[in-house]
């Protein structure tokens, strides 16, 4: 179910959750700003999502709210996982869902990183 953009931060998301390590992923990044692990319904070869430390629903309130460190130390995340996962040569595509029109899900904010072959048309038909 797509989740309202605007609601305020529930603690008990599940990527909360993952953040608190009360239930496992499988990581492939961490540092002081953001966690990156792999999606459980990879929907591509590569399909990773990064999320920052802090407690924002979505890019929304991330933009809105995160200071200038954590906005930097999350897009830098983002960048070093991409390079990380080998997929800056063939290339890749970066994605975070906002609200109802988005079809955001989890109501903590997440980037996904896709990669591993051509991904198509930007929007599906
Ligand atoms: P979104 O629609 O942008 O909110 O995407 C949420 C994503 O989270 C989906 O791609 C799910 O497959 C993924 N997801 C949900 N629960 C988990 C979990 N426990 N571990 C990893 N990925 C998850």
């Amino acid at each position: 179910m797509p989740i309202d953009a605007t609601q305020p931060y529930d603690p008990d998301n599940i990527f909360a959750k993952i953040l608190r390590g009360e239930i496992p992923c499988k990581k492939v990044h961490e540092d002081e700003w953001a966690l990156a692990f792999h999606d459980i319904a990879p929907q591509a070869p590569v399909h990773v999502l990064v999320i920052p430390k802090g407690a924002y629903v979505s890019w929304d309130d991330f933009s809105a709210r995160a200071s200038a460190e954590e906005i930097a130390g999350f897009i830098r995340a983002v960048g070093h996982v991409a390079r990380e996962q080998g997929l800056v040569d063939p290339g890749y595509r970066l994605l975070a869902n906002v609200g109802p029109n988005g079809g955001q899900e989890v109501p903590h904010l997440h980037v996904h990183l896709f990669g591993g072959k051509p991904l198509g048309p930007m929007i599906a038909r």
